[in-house]
């Protein structure tokens, strides 16, 4: 971390701070300029708030150069984590479908469902039984019921399963019914509800909030893994831009760039971030070029009539065609769609 001083900081104020510094662990370099004085500090600076030190008024600028997160970082762990779904790999070479409905609706969809997307080459299952929805008036999701359909075609059909949390009082229904537990973009820095997920073992999956930058959701992927929870996977699902066109704009360039900053698996979710499904393949295609470890997609029999995201979800005829030509693309790029 490297700190200016004010042009007419004195001898005072510079010695000052350098006591603060020396308390809290830090060694300290001043290099004294014509006009500035510098002073580069060592150490981990990891649990420290570089923005507390514009409290002092003698401070002009200081610049981070450690990132504030660390087990998320490839630095900290050079190599891929590979993050098991119930003997599903997500990570390394393997690319990786997850497909099912925005929401558990009636046990025939879940069945239909699940038949269908795996006979298409999805490995993992996703519906949603607690539905985060904008409007308090809208389909909220079946609950513990749909946790329990949930549970029941998991074990009929050998899929994993995913699911989205709400809340962390419900961890232990979460523990006895899925395989892995989503947190949603609208949950992406309730760091409550991190912290407890990161003192359970079970996979996440972790969505960039709306409106939340990379290294925020690197951030809220540290309060999981430093809890404990190293079973961590990140989806970006498109971001609030001022383009219209589209429910969100998909943040390809994430891809490349939490590749070269984190070791954690990343994946895709097309339906969400654009809202609706005539944009699907395309995306899901782009994402796979750039790199994504999977896809998450959401699948109706019966789009028109879907109790949450009809207009995005594809029909399974079209899944089906859209895993052929991502396998197509993976192997073009030496990865296995599994
Ligand atoms: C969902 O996956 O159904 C969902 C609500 O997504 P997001 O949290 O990305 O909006
Ligand atoms: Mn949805």
């Amino acid at each position: 971390m490297i700190i200016k001083f004010r042009e007419d900081a004195n001898r005072q104020d510079i010695d000052f701070l350098r006591e603060h510094l020396l308390t809290l662990g830090f060694e300290v370099h001043e290099t004294i300029g014509d006009t500035y004085t510098i002073f580069s500090i060592i150490g981990d600076t990891t649990r420290f708030d570089a923005n507390s030190l514009y409290a002092f008024k003698f401070v002009e600028t200081v610049v981070r150069i450690q990132e504030p997160y660390k087990k998320v970082s490839r630095k900290y762990k050079p190599t891929d984590t590979i993050v098991d779904v119930a003997g599903v790999k997500i990570g390394g070479n393997n690319v990786v479908i997850i497909g099912g409905p925005c929401a558990v609706e009636t046990r025939e969809q879940m069945d239909l469902i699940a038949s269908l997307i795996k006979t298409a080459g999805a490995r993992i299952l996703r519906a949603g039984a607690y539905k985060p929805r904008t409007s308090p008036y809208s389909f909220q999701g079946l609950e513990q019921k749909g946790l329990l359909l949930l549970s029941e075609v998991r074990k009929k059909y050998h899929l994993p399963v995913v699911s989205e949390i709400l809340s962390a009082a419900d961890i232990p229904l979460f523990l006895d019914s899925v395989d892995m537990i989503q947190v949603g973009a609208r949950n992406m820095q309730n760091y409550a509800l991190l912290k407890e997920l990161g003192k359970i073992k079970l996979p996440i999956l972790l969505k960039r909030g709306l409106s939340n930058t990379i290294e925020e959701w690197l951030m809220s992927a540290e309060y999981i893994v430093s809890g404990g929870n190293e079973n961590v996977v990140l989806c970006e699902r498109g971001i609030r831009t001022f383009e219209s066109s589209t429910r969100s704009t998909l943040d390809i360039s994430a891809i490349p760039v939490i590749k070269k900053i984190s070791h954690l698996p990343i994946i895709v979710d097309p339906s969400h971030a654009s809202g609706s499904w005539e944009y699907v393949a395309s995306l899901s295609q782009a994402a796979i070029a750039a790199g994504a470890d999977g896809l998450l997609i959401e699948v109706h029999p019966e789009p028109e009539k879907a109790l949450s995201d009809g207009q995005q979800s594809l029909k399974p005829d079209r899944f089906a065609d859209l895993v052929i030509r991502c396998r197509s693309i993976a192997e073009a790029i030496d990865r296995t769609l599994i």
